[in-house]
Parts: C-alpha cells; sequence; structure tokens
C-alpha cells in the first residue's frame, strides 16, 4: 500500500508538505513555509528564534515531528525528548528526495530546515528563481531554500542561559536535481550563475545535476515533471509511479495565463497514465471565472493611456509574465517601465534560461530604480546589478521631473520612495494583484489607502472596504489574473485526467470537489492534518 500523510496545505492555502510512502521508498511533494499558521502567532518584530533552532517552528505546530528529518546543526540536545509523547512525533527513515512543484515559498521556504542529503528535484527555472530571490532578499533562517548557514553552539561564559546555535559565516549549497533539462545542456553563464555565490565568504558548493531519484536501498522512482502554468515561470506538476499505480500531484495551476498550453498538455499526459490518484490544488474553487492576462493587458493599457502623470503599477515581479504585460503597455504607451534592482536581478537570472525574456541593456523601455538612500554596505548581487546596468539608473529625481515619462512598478513597501518622487496629484497607482486574505494585510491595505490620499494618488484595480469586506469596484475590475484556476477550470481538470482518487489540497474549501464530482465515478477524499491515506 502507498500511504500520503498530509502534514501541511490542508484547509489552509500553502504550506504543501506531503509525504509519499511507497514500502521502503519515501519522498516529499513540496515543503512549504505554513504563513497562516505562522502568521497566528508571529509578526514582524516576534520571530521565531533563530538561535533555538528547530525547537520554535516544532514546538509551535509549524514543523511535522518528524525526528532524522531535518539538519543536525539546528537539534539543541534533548530536543527531540520533549516530542516522543505526542501522537504526531515520528522517527522517520531517510527521505529519498523532495519534488518542488515551484519556487513560491509557501511550497518551498521550509526546506530549509531540511537535512542536506535530502536531494531537491525541480525545474531549472525553478531552481534558478530560487536562487535568484534567496541572493536578493533578506530570507530568515526559516527560508533559506537554496543554501545555508550551518550553526555552531556557543555557550556564553558567565550566562546561565542554554546555548544558543550561531549562523556561521560560511554557506552550504543543497542538492537541486533538475527534472526537465541536463544541467549540461545549460550555457556556461547559467552554470556560472548557480555556481557563484552572490556572498563573500567560503561556500560548500553543490553543483547541479540531473540524476533518478533513487531510494537509499537503491530502487529508483519512475517520475514524470510536467510544467503547468502559474503565477511564477518554472511551476510544475508531477507524478510518481507508485506500486498502487501512478500518483499525480498539481502543484498550482492554472488554464487561463500566458503558459496555458502547458498546462492543457499536462492534463492530456496526466490522463494518458490513467493515475490511480491526483492529489489537486484548490485554491479559487469558489470561483465561477476567471480573469485572462491579455484582459489585465487591455485593462492597464485603458487605465494608462489617458494618464498625463506618473504611473505606478503594483504587482509581483516574480509573476514576470505580468512584468512583461506591464512592459508592453509601457511600450504602447510610450513610457519607461522602471524596476527595481532584485526585479532586474531577476529578468536577468530567468534570461540564462529563456532568452526571449528582454535583456535589460538592449531593451529602451526598461530602467532600473535606485532607492535614493544609499546604503552603507550594500550586498554583492546589488553592486553587481547597479555596475551592469549603469547606464539604466534611474534615481528619484529623473522620475520627479518627468512623470508622464515613466511606470514605476512599486508595490507597499516601496512607497516610502514617495517623499523623494512628490508625485503630482493625479498620477496613478494601478494595482494589479490579489486582495488581502488576513488582518495584518487589512491594515496595509488601510496605509497604502492614507499614503494615496496624502498624495493625492487615484487609485485602479485598488480593493476598498465596504461592510468589512474588501473588493474592487465593479468598473475597475479585470487588472488582475490569478495564480489559479476557478472552480469550472478545476473540475474540468479533475474530469479530464479522470483518477480513481482525488485528494484536494491548498484550499479553505476542499468540500467543493465532494459536491461537484459525486457520481462522476471519481472518489474524492479530504485529507486531514497529519492524517494517512492509503491508497
Ligand atoms: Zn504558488
Amino acid at each position: 500500500m502507498v500511504r500520503l500523510t498530509f502534514y501541511g496545505g490542508i484547509n489552509e492555502i500553502g504550506g504543501n508538505k506531503i509525504l509519499l510512502e511507497d514500502g521502503e521508498r519515501r519522498l516529499f511533494l513540496d515543503f512549504g513555509f505554513p504563513y497562516k499558521k505562522h502568521k497566528l502567532f508571529y509578526e514582524e518584530y516576534l520571530k521565531p528564534r533563530s538561535g533555538a533552532g528547530l525547537l520554535d517552528p516544532l514546538m509551535m505546530g509549524l514543523l511535522p515531528p518528524l525526528e532524522g528529518l531535518y539538519r543536525d546543526d539546528l537539534v539543541a540536545p534533548g530536543l527531540w525528548q520533549q516530542f516522543r509523547v505526542i501522537p504526531s512525533y515520528r522517527e522517520l527513515g531517510q527521505v529519498d528526495g523532495v519534488l518542488l512543484s515551484h519556487a513560491h515559498l509557501d511550497h518551498s521556504g521550509h526546506i530549509s530546515f531540511l537535512r542536506d542529503s535530502v536531494p531537491i528535484y525541480t525545474t531549472a527555472v525553478t531552481a534558478f528563481i530560487a536562487k535568484a530571490m534567496q541572493d536578493s532578499g533578506k530570507s530568515d533562517f526559516d527560508q533559506q531554500v537554496c543554501y545555508f548557514s550551518p550553526t555552531t553552539r556557543e555557550y556564553p561564559t558567565g550566562w546561565r542561559q542554554i546555548a544558543c546555535l550561531t549562523g556561521n559565516t560560511a554557506r552550504e549549497q543543497r542538492q537541486f536535481c533538475l527534472g526537465d533539462v541536463k544541467p549540461e545542456e545549460l550555457s556556461p553563464e547559467a552554470t556560472e550563475f548557480w555556481n557563484r555565490g552572490f556572498w563573500e565568504k567560503t561556500t560548500r558548493q553543490k553543483e547541479l545535476i540531473s540524476r533518478p531519484l533513487a531510494s537509499h536501498s537503491g530502487c529508483i522512482f519512475n517520475l514524470r515533471c510536467f510544467p503547468v502554468d502559474h503565477s511564477i515561470p518554472g511551476a510544475c506538476a508531477w507524478g510518481i509511479e507508485t506500486s498502487a499505480g501512478w500518483v499525480v500531484y498539481s502543484g498550482d495551476l492554472r488554464l487561463h495565463g500566458k503558459r496555458a498550453e502547458l498546462t492543457r498538455r499536462f492534463i492530456e499526459q496526466a490522463g494518458r497514465l490513467r493515475p490511480r490518484a491526483v492529489i489537486l490544488e484548490g485554491t479559487n474553487v469558489l470561483r465561477e471565472t476567471n480573469v485572462a492576462e491579455h484582459e489585465v493587458y487591455e485593462n492597464a493599457l485603458m487605465a494608462i493611456a489617458n494618464s498625463s502623470s506618473l504611473v505606478i503599477a503594483d504587482f509581483s515581479p516574480r509573476d514576470v509574465d505580468r512584468l512583461l504585460t506591464f512592459l508592453q503597455v509601457a511600450r504602447d504607451t510610450g513610457r519607461k517601465l522602471a524596476i527595481l534592482p532584485k526585479d532586474a536581478y531577476l529578468l536577468k537570472t530567468m534570461r540564462l534560461l529563456e532568452p526571449e525574456i528582454p535583456d535589460i541593456v538592449q531593451d529602451d523601455t526598461l530602467a532600473i530604480y535606485q532607492d535614493t538612500i544609499a546604503s552603507k554596505y550594500p550586498a554583492l548581487w546589488l553592486r553587481n546589478i547597479c555596475q551592469e546596468y549603469g547606464s539604466k539608473i534611474i534615481l528619484a529625481d529623473d522620475v520627479s521631473a518627468a512623470q508622464d515619462q515613466f511606470i514605476l512598478c512599486f508595490s507597499f513597501f516601496d512607497l516610502n520612495e514617495l517623499p523623494s518622487i512628490r508625485p503630482k496629484a493625479g498620477s496613478l497607482y494601478v494595482y494589479s494583484s490579489s486582495e488581502p486574505h488576513d488582518e495584518e494585510q487589512e491594515i496595509d491595505f488601510r496605509r497604502l489607502h492614507s499614503w494615496l490620499k496624502h498624495f493625492g494618488l487615484t487609485g485602479v484595480g485598488l480593493p476598498v472596504e465596504r461592510n468589512g469586506e474588501w473588493q474592487v469596484p465593479d468598473v475597475e475590475k479585470g487588472l488582475h489574473a490569478s495564480g489559479h484556476a476557478c472552480g469550472p477550470d478545476l473540475l474540468e481538470i479533475a474530469q479530464q485526467i479522470r483518477p480513481d482518487v482525488l485528494i484536494p489540497v491548498h484550499s479553505e474549501h476542499p468540500g467543493f470537489y465532494i459536491d461537484h464530482l459525486g457520481g462522476s465515478g471519481i472518489n474524492v477524499i479530504l485529507p486531514t492534518v497529519g492524517g494517512t491515506i492509503g491508497i
């Protein structure tokens, strides 16, 4: 019997951690950061103590208590004794790998805790985006996906506290195995990007490889990696041949983006496997329809074409397709698209694998906006980007002097630049992202509205609060295409693949599948947190 145990992604959107066990063979489908659970306890100034290693995430239920799965350097003496009595505790043997579906942290973040003997199987684009995100981000100790700082235990003299774990200056790279291309097919520049750290200290490097996933006893997993369309490039679904038949894991997907063809091909090929089980996401099950990416383009063009002042576009730059949508709008309205250095770094990284991504140097429409206040010790990646693209850099004064010439790619966290830019009243703030999902985000939205009011900016596509609900006004809808398929599309995916068993994950309304697939011949089984489904 094949056992599937669901340690995350149940009745929540994200945090997927699904253990698949087939005899001696054992792997995880994603190992994501559980934002919803994390926010129950933590905020910006109250975080798990990095010096306590695994204690906080285990004790707070953010990580499953599976002894043997995690890095030894994060285990303080006696740590496991306190968990051995709880029902979900298990001593887990060697895990053979993680099949990572895409680079969003709610699928990848907690990889940071895994033993580095566990290889990560994913697409080249996902591996590269994950590295670019980590190089250019402020990744906390619980979100270090591609490389991590091993800790050592220190006993401060004169103090009675227990030892703390301190991060080494060295970095260790994780073993990534590519499921879609062979590392030797990558360009020398791409290989160099993976092998070179944007750090200045010694690093234990692990080159990219591609090899079959084998269990510790030498049994090979027969895997299929299916590229799919999602709001970040490189997303994939996985097929795993088990002793009970094929198990297919969707990751996150949609049928209405620029790469919808990939998802269509996945449905067809997965259907041909006649899978025993499909583990399917259900983020947007309650939505009846989708906004397509080309509608975002048309609506954004309409909103921006008539503006004669500054335009700020707020979207997730990791959604490279959205960035390209706004690049096209900038071209069509005779403006420059000003991106942040970290977005430039991501584009440069993507171009190593997808040559159709524009070259920042050659593209006259692209500019790079550099923060007004210089940092004293800029990170190496930032220095490199600013040197390489020196001629493309613009500052607040450049934007201020020619406000009708730019679309600035800012989000809420970049608003601090506005006092330097001094946008003219009537400037536009085009919001092309999702509505707030929790109280914290609602508070940020209230702040965002205050900023717009203060500077006399007009919001377009921006959710507003009415009777406690945050919604985009009807006339301004259509400026954001979700990364997730709507209910009817998800049912179509399920019915076309036609597994014997369907297991919904990554959803707050998994019962939708029971309601709509009754009598279809597909047996829907709802997983429980920490529960096992045998197939
Ligand atoms: Zn995602």
